[in-house]
């Protein structure tokens, strides 16, 4: 059987694979996941990570996640796939390290496509379909830790849903074009909202990003009514738009001055640069008020290395406090069966 086993009884974990494809000797290409059923079968949430397969944080936090909650709390299911791109996560890379595609660029995929494109076809097919919604966790690339805040895309005819992505409880929410092939824009399409979700910097595991994940994520299923209890969302919660890479003036070692998450104003010292082979030291400074979305954390850079990534205030909107729509999830009592799932009296 090649399809994900998705139907399992209520309180169960099940882990699994499937196949999508071969390599070149035989060796399957395989989609692990994971499935957590609760006391009820809908909404499935899917969760994934590693469709770049260097970035590491949002791996953990799917593990940790099915650790820690008890099926039995849970409303709803979780579909999890922790590795996507299992062929680039073994060569510790971003993209499949054979044809050098990105998988984030190839959504729905092709079923008789290349590798990469059949990873992105299977996943699309057999877990996203079947979701009501999602949370795509990445980072930031090697050497450039993000601070954690969902990235809304638009395209001419695709309009994503901001209420998904303020549900994560983050203070900044990031909105930009995005790029056709795209997991969340291919998923909104068809009507499923995925919401992507930057957490720290590839290549690393980094414990407060993993925990900011966590966060993020029990924030969402409880807004949605997965889990009882109500979620943390800020009252004011910042949109801002596109960001601003501000770049290094010459080769050296970057010394960062400031922390991604950091708010900063206008002429704000960033960082230094200092050249080991002239002694020169160049200071850079913030252009506009915003925030620093972003650090360069490998401290090697050449003249125009993006030291640090910044958010203008000019473009950003805040905006009005989320109505909630906490759903009464305790108040009633119900009896559970395998054969029958739950009744509710
Ligand atoms: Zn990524």
């Amino acid at each position: 059987m090649n399809e994900p086993r998705i139907n399992i009884g209520v309180g169960e974990i099940h882990r699994g694979k499937i196949e999508c494809t071969e390599l070149e000797d035989g060796t399957p290409v395989i989609l692990p996941y994971f499935v957590m059923r609760g006391v009820r079968k809908r909404p499935i949430l899917l969760l994934n990570a590693a469709l770049h397969g260097d970035e590491l944080n949002g791996i953990e936090v799917i593990t940790r996640l099915f650790e820690k909650l008890n099926p039995m709390q849970l409303h709803g299911t979780l579909l999890a796939v922790p590795v996507v791109n299992t062929l680039a996560f073994r060569a510790r890379s971003r993209v499949d390290p054979v044809d050098g595609k990105n998988l984030n660029r190839l959504f729905p995929g092709k079923k008789e496509g290349t590798v990469t494109e059949r990873i992105a076809y299977h996943f699309f097919h057999k877990f996203v379909k079947k979701a009501d919604f999602g949370i795509d966790l990445h980072t930031g690339m090697k050497g450039h830790l993000l601070v954690p805040h969902p990235r809304i895309r638009v395209l001419s005819d695709f309009s994503p849903s901001l209420e998904h992505a303020r549900a994560l409880g983050t203070e900044i929410i990031f909105y930009h074009e995005g790029h056709p092939g795209m997991l969340n824009i291919a998923a909104g399409k068809i009507g499923i909202p995925i919401v992507c979700f930057e957490i720290g910097e590839a290549g690393r595991i980094d414990e407060n990003y993993i925990q900011a994940g966590i966060k993020g994520i029990i924030n969402f299923m409880k807004y949605f009514g997965m889990l009882e209890g109500e979620p943390e969302i800020p009252e004011k919660q910042i949109l801002l738009k596109d960001y601003i890479e501000i770049p290094s003036p010459i080769g050296g070692i970057f010394h960062p001055k400031v922390n991604a998450g950091d708010v900063i104003k206008k002429n704000q010292l960033i960082g230094i640069i200092k050249s080991p082979f002239t002694g020169e030291k160049r200071y850079v400074k913030s252009p506009k008020n915003g925030v620093v979305i972003g650090i360069r954390s490998q401290p090697l850079v050449r003249p125009g290395t993006t030291a640090a990534w910044l958010m203008s205030f000019e473009q950003g909107n805040v905006l009005p406090p989320l109505k909630k729509h906490i759903k009464e999830v305790t108040s009633r009592t119900f009896s559970i069966t395998k054969e029958k799932g739950i009744e509710i009296k």
